[in-house]
């Protein structure tokens, strides 16, 4: 099913060029990371092929959340634990960059339904809310975010509901459209001179000492440099990439339109919603504010989404009973890209540059280290992040195929009904 995002949404129609012969650089994947990054090989000169196996909007980058927050999973103290408080620091400020960045952007260019209405993060326990709180009031120095704590009897004014034990609001998150965002990104590559082909697969690539050699069914392109920017949807292109990214089915479903007075009086002030349970379900008012975009882990193993609307619907409706009986009338998925230390990683492997891994929330973070690699391949000091040259971790046995997905959603499902 088209997600609600693209339904109206203005998508080019297929390039129509033939494939060229040479270029400097071959970025494989058109969403988010491989389109900043194109943006800037393409602004500083370099002839720049973007190339995507689907339509445009295949993969994540036109149907998420569109939920815009700090991004950065493992908390300060597990990564000073692992990396020192220096390394720690700055890795975490990437997450904060990322979405001053993308604000800048969203502001800059007005196009991408940019709304700075901020997040309330519901506890699903009483002592999940407790430890929210302390989180609250002992950031660390110089990570500071804007957040206030909501007791549970003042939950309401926040989400009409009275399934959390209180919350927090995060006021610098935001929203945007994903889509739009897609395009405004597009629409920028283009503009600094990228081409962009979809329908187009990299089937295989192949060193050829001066550059790489990249087979598609439409021909072979020569490129001096390559970028890997295909995250969720990393396949058998790249065994190596494959076997350090897990792919995990994100599913969202989208209310009947509700009307924006029933919108309001479900979530009065707009804002993303997301709790702290295990397997996290996440949702907000459409850009229109007339539905509810609703979206989590709705399957132990990867379904149509089709088959995910009841199990979504009952989720909503847990929330939400008011919502027991609307109609769904959109449902869709996509692939998002999890990692071993739930960390993105950029860098380089035999030669090919590659970004990815933003576990589920690369609305601030694609954007933010597809431009960081591209300006890397340019060899721009810019381009340097704090998560250079970490180690990529895989697992044994693990080869892409995510066979522990399911007995883990099964266990976290029990942990978060009993309430842990
Ligand atoms: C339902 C859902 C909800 C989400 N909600 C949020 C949210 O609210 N906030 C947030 O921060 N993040 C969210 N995310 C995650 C976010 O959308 C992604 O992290 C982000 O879009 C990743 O962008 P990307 O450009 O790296 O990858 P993608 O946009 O997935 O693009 C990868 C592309 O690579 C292409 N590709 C793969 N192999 C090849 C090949 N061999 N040749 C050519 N092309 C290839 C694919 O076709 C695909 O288009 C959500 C994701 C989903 C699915």
């Amino acid at each position: 099913m088209t997600p609600l995002w693209m339904q109206n949404a203005d998508m080019p129609p297929p390039s129509a060029r033939p494939l060229p012969n040479r270029v400097d650089v071959l970025v494989i994947g058109a969403g988010y990371t491989g389109l900043s990054a194109a943006r800037e090989t393409a602004a500083a000169g370099r002839s720049t092929l973007v190339l995507d196996a689907g339509e445009l909007g295949a993969g994540c980058s036109s149907r998420n959340g569109g939920q815009v927050a700090y991004s950065i999973k493992p908390t300060f103290n597990s990564l000073r634990a692992k990396f020192g408080e220096d390394l720690a620091f700055r890795i975490c400020r990437e997450g904060l960059d990322a979405v001053t960045y993308l604000r800048s952007l969203a502001k800059q260019w007005d196009d991408c339904g940019w709304r700075d209405d901020g997040c309330f993060f519901g506890a699903h326990t009483p002592r999940h809310f407790r430890q929210m709180a302390h989180d609250a009031e002992n950031q660390p120095r110089g990570l500071e975010q804007r957040i206030s704590v909501v007791p549970r009897t003042e939950q309401h004014g926040e989400v009409a509901t009275d399934f959390y034990h209180g919350g927090c609001v995060y006021h610098d998150d935001a929203s945007v459209d994903p889509t739009r965002l897609l395009l405004s990104l597009l629409r920028r590559a283009q503009e600094s001179g990228a081409w962009v082909m979809d329908r187009c697969p990299v089937d295989a690539i192949q060193s050829t000492g001066d550059g790489f050699e990249a087979l598609t069914p439409q021909g072979i392109v020569h490129a001096r440099q390559v970028l890997l920017a295909t995250n969720g949807y990393s396949g058998p292109l790249s065994p190596w990439h494959r076997r350090r990214v897990i792919p995990i089915g994100s599913y969202q479903i989208a209310t009947e339109p509700l009307g924006a007075d029933r919108v309001r009086s479900l979530i009065p002030r707009g804002r993303n919603i997301v709790d702290s349970r295990r397997v996290v379900v996440y949702y907000r008012p459409s850009a229109d504010g007339e539905r509810i975009i609703f979206g989590g882990r709705a399957a132990l193993a990867e379904k149509d989404p089709l088959a995910c609307v009841p199990r979504l619907r009952t989720m909503m409706a847990r929330i939400f009973p008011q919502l027991k009986s609307v109609r769904v009338s959109h449902a869709w998925v996509g692939w998002v890209a999890y990692t071993f230390d739930t960390l993105p990683h950029l860098g380089q492997h035999d030669g090919i540059y590659y970004c990815m891994g933003y576990c589920g929330q690369g609305v601030p973070l694609a954007p933010h280290f597809g431009r960081r690699i591209g300006q890397q391949m340019l060899g721009l000091e810019e381009g340097r992040t704090a998560l250079d040259g970490l180690p990529f971790p895989s697992r044994p046995y693990y080869h892409g195929r995510p066979w522990f997905l399911a007995p883990s959603v099964f266990a976290y499902r029990l942990i978060d009904a009993i309430g842990i």
